[in-house]
């Protein structure tokens, strides 16, 4: 079985449970990037919800990850197993400075898993080297968690955050704000860093742009709910000159 395993999957929301996902099959080995792309409304960021098990979020079918399946499991579960998902609108935490705030999410997830809590020093290198990769300033760790951060900074602390908790599997859902090319450039810096035989990711992404910097192993087009076309990189350049329209109309 690959790292996460999809299988027939189907997801409803709201009071009326509404279906989004409707029979989706997926699977991303160990070691892969794999990207979904797909038109506003067809069930990307519900399908990264019902990963990490937001409530709310009707699901059945199977989601394997790492050979158990996790569907049923609580969020904080599949987060001390190691699924992350990046935040896609920044929470603003004002008073907690942003380096204890990645200490505390640190020593969280390793507390979930039964290790200690990595030392002060330890976690200061842990971060400084991380920081240093995105320039993100010292200063800036001092301040409160994306209080009064630009765009660019916001992705640049959300990059970060995933670099200093080292997810066996993460997933990024870029949303349909308008990220600037050196907001993508973090992003596609982050995920490049990530990149490990022992690591999966998922990429979301309404942004052809954003794999120019970033080369997924294979690209998917979700369609309605569904995943209706998989490739390699060509998919994403395909699209780009093509549009959804094709696939919009299949499904
Ligand atoms: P995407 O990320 O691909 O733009 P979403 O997963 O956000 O798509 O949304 C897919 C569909 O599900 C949309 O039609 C959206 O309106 C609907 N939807 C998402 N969340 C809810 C909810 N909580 N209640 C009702 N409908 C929802
Ligand atoms: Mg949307
Ligand atoms: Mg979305």
């Amino acid at each position: 079985a690959s790292m996460l395993d999809i299988t027939d999957l189907h997801v409803a929301v709201g009071e009326d449970a509404k279906p989004i996902i409707k029979g989706l099959n997926l699977s991303v080995p160990a070691g892969e990037v794999h990207a979904i792309m797909g038109p506003n409304g067809s069930g990307k960021s519900t399908l990264s919800y019902a990963l990490t098990g937001r409530d709310g979020y009707d699901v059945t079918g199977g989601i394997g990850f790492d050979g158990a399946d996790i569907s049923e499991m609580e969020p904080e579960e599949r987060a001390a197993r190691g699924l992350y998902l990046s935040f896609q609108y920044p929470v603003e935490i004002p008073g907690v400075p942003t380096l204890t705030f990645l200490k505390e999410a640190l020593n969280a997830q390793r507390k979930a898993r039964g290790e200690d809590e990595m030392s002060a020093p330890d976690f200061m290198k842990h971060v400084r080297e991380r920081a240093a990769k995105l320039d993100v300033s010292a200063d800036m760790l001092k301040r409160p968690v994306n209080v009064g951060f630009s765009g660019g900074e916001k992705k640049r602390m959300e990059i970060l955050q995933a670099l200093v908790l080292e997810p066996r599997f993460l997933i990024l859902d870029e949303t349909d704000s308008g990220l600037d090319i050196d907001a993508l450039k973090v992003v596609a810096e982050g995920v490049n860093a990530l990149r490990s035989p022992d690591r999966g990711m998922l990429v979301i992404t309404h942004y052809q742009r954003l794999l120019d910097y970033i080369t997924p192993d294979r690209v998917h087009v979700m369609a309605d709910g569904r995943i209706v076309a998989s490739g390699g990189p060509e998919l994403a350049r395909e699209l780009e000159a093509e549009g959804y329209d094709k696939y919009v109309r299949a499904a």
